[in-house]
């Protein structure tokens, strides 16, 4: 059984740290040192791995440091502007840790940038900023198309399936949600569900699968509301381009 933590980082960054009930953890996206060494030594824990999603430095800031320090494996996408790593993954690789014991498949995720992949594996999603809940990330690299394909693929993940996105962007990502379906049951709960998340001084995540194909307006192109706010926009890919431009723009 792993046990999975998110780590504040950064501004609003999350480190996702995974860790054995021997003490062997593996760390995700470490845009920064320090929260990682203090959950280290508070919980005793040995870091064996750092998967990284992609090259923005707020996900790889501290992965050369903590890899030097700690002996850690660091996995990563094929793009030479993530300088150094132990084994480079693509779309359809299989990523079998020994410690902590784990095994996932990289997903190429184009959209966010051009080499972005999730490790999706022992029921959980790590997505960087491909899926946020209640939205998904700027189109730096990426075409509409692409990124529409790459949330499919990960919109076909089970329902259970815990969504461990890269940032904390929930509750704003929410004000733009309510403006495509303001009458969406699922998108009311997730938000009241949010709210008391950060009153309590918690994150918002991980999501689930499921919550973020009920009330994420980027998972739902095809739902009528949604259709019907893109309107006169005819195709999938154009309701996608339409939501991602408007919220580029968007200010609550
Ligand atoms: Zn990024
Ligand atoms: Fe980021």
């Amino acid at each position: 059984m792993l046990r999975l933590s998110a780590l504040p980082a950064l501004s609003d960054n999350y480190i996702w740290l995974l860790a054995d009930a021997a003490g062997q953890a593996l760390v995700v996206d470490p845009g920064e040192a320090a929260p990682v060494e203090a959950a280290l030594a508070h919980d005793g824990l040995r870091l064996r791995a750092i998967l990284l999603t992609h090259h923005h430095n707020d996900h790889i800031g501290a992965a050369a440091e903590l890899a030097a320090r700690h002996a850690a494996t660091v996995i990563a996408p094929h793009d030479p502007r993530i300088p150094s790593a132990d084994r480079r993954v693509g779309g359809g690789d299989r990523v079998a840790l020994p410690a902590p014991a784990a095994d996932f498949e990289a997903i190429a995720v184009p959209g966010h940038t051009l080499t972005h992949i999730a490790y999706a594996g022992e029921g959980v999603l790590f997505c960087g900023d491909t899926l946020f809940s209640l939205g998904c990330g700027r189109l730096f690299e990426g075409t509409p198309a692409q990124m529409l394909a790459s949330l499919d693929r990960l919109a076909a993940l089970p329902d259970a399936t815990r969504v461990c996105c890269g940032h904390e962007y929930t509750l704003a990502n929410a004000a733009f949600a309510l403006t495509v379906e303001p009458d969406n049951p699922a998108l009311h709960a997730r938000i009241a569900e949010a709210r008391a998340q950060r009153a309590a001084g918690r994150p918002t995540v991980p999501s689930t699968l499921a919550a973020e194909r009920a009330a994420n307006p980027f998972l739902r192109t095809d739902a009528p509301a949604v259709a019907a706010w893109a309107a006169p926009a005819g195709t999938r890919v154009a309701r996608f381009a339409a939501l991602r431009a408007a919220k580029d723009t968007f200010r609550a």
